[in-house]
């Protein structure tokens, strides 16, 4: 590891790190305020949204729009005002002192300036191989985004924190029934999210349940087979399967440097981007384990751009 940092770098001024809306919405402001961004796209070019069909909530597109084109779009507008996008993976960091060092795809190194971590974070899944055949057609990790699509059919959800307890309950306003998957005999939910599912009449709760299977045709998901503590099995009829059992924040090469959470979300100093290292800042949801959208993403990636252009005046006056 030493020999990599070690070796000539190439110099950047601003390097951003992810391509989901906050990475290429730092990269439009930072082209436009003349930063000279270059962003790695990351192990997933475009981030989650390239895993959901179509985006209907994101302001200005009134007809909506696929993940993938809007990702499509982004780049191109990021491209537009001179950002510089590469393929490739940062996989160590050296945030020690400034310059700040990173190490693309384990060969390469880079030393910047100002940096903007847009890295994300990645739904955890079941790892069936019928949830991930039925990725996009029906299976999905975001009410918010897709719950629309089932409105008035039969849904599940599984899991049992808050975050299963919160998509259970807002899909219940839209769907007829909502089956909610938990694998405990209780929900790890907060008592205020468990009583407010309890409460939903619509919101049927599957104890000490395992999925087995996620059964569908051409058209997507039709079903669920389901295993109790006993062995039984049973299926159920549903149009959508939510995925709600937490998430990775692909924080772990920074985590030496810059200060998370338990659970490996940035922390940020609040009201702006700017993490506990001089010249770092963390946009999208490597720093939000709440809200978790685009448009936030989106805004919070403006924010680092406007912060890291504030940081370099700052530091070349
Ligand atoms: P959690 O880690 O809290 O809960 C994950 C849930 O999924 C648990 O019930 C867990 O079961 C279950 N689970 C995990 N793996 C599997 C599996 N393979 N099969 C079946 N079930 C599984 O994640 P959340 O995303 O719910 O919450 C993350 C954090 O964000 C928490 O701190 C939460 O409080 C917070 N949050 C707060 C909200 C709010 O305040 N409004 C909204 C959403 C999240 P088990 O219990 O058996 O481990």
């Amino acid at each position: 590891m030493d020999e990599l940092f070690n070796q000539q770098p190439e110099k950047i001024k601003c390097l951003i790190i992810g391509s989901g809306p906050a990475g290429f919405t730092a990269a439009i402001y930072a082209a436009r305020a003349n930063l000279k961004p270059v962003l790695y796209e990351g192990l997933q070019p475009g981030g989650q949204l390239t895993t959901t069909t179509d985006i209907e909530n994101f302001p200005g597109y009134p007809n909506g729009v696929t993940g993938a084109t809007m990702m499509e779009d982004l780049k191109k507008q990021a491209m537009r005002f001179g950002t510089e996008v590469r393929m490739g993976i940062a996989t160590a960091v050296d945030f020690s002192k400034p310059p700040h060092k990173v190490i693309i795809d384990n060969e390469k190194l880079l030393e910047a300036e100002a940096i903007i971590i847009a890295t994300g974070a990645t739904a955890k899944y079941l790892g069936l191989e019928s949830e991930n055949k039925y990725k996009g057609m029906g299976v999905s990790a975001c009410a918010t985004c897709d719950g629309f699509f089932y409105r008035g059919q039969d849904v599940a959800v599984v899991g049992g924190g808050d975050t299963a307890a919160e998509e259970a309950t807002y899909l219940a306003g839209l769907c007829k029934k909502v089956h909610l998957i938990v694998r405990k005999n209780y929900l790890r939910a907060s008592k205020a999210m468990q009583n407010k599912v309890l409460n939903t009449s619509n919101i049927t709760i599957h104890f000490e349940t395992v999925t087995k299977e996620i059964t569908g045709d051409d058209n997507g998901v039709t079903g669920v087979l389901l295993e109790n503590a006993t062995g039984e099995i049973k299926k159920i009829d549903v149009a959508g399967f939510f995925v709600a059992i937490g998430h990775q924040p692909n924080s772990e090469i920074f985590k030496s440097f810059i200060e998370t959470d338990d659970v490996g979300y940035i922390k940020t100093i609040p009201g702006t981007s700017k993490t506990n290292v001089d010249g770092v800042f963390a946009c999208g949801d490597i720093q939000d384990s709440h809200y978790r959208q685009a448009v936030t993403a989106a805004g919070t990636g403006c924010m680092a751009a406007i912060d890291a252009e504030k940081y370099l005046s700052l530091k070349h006056t």
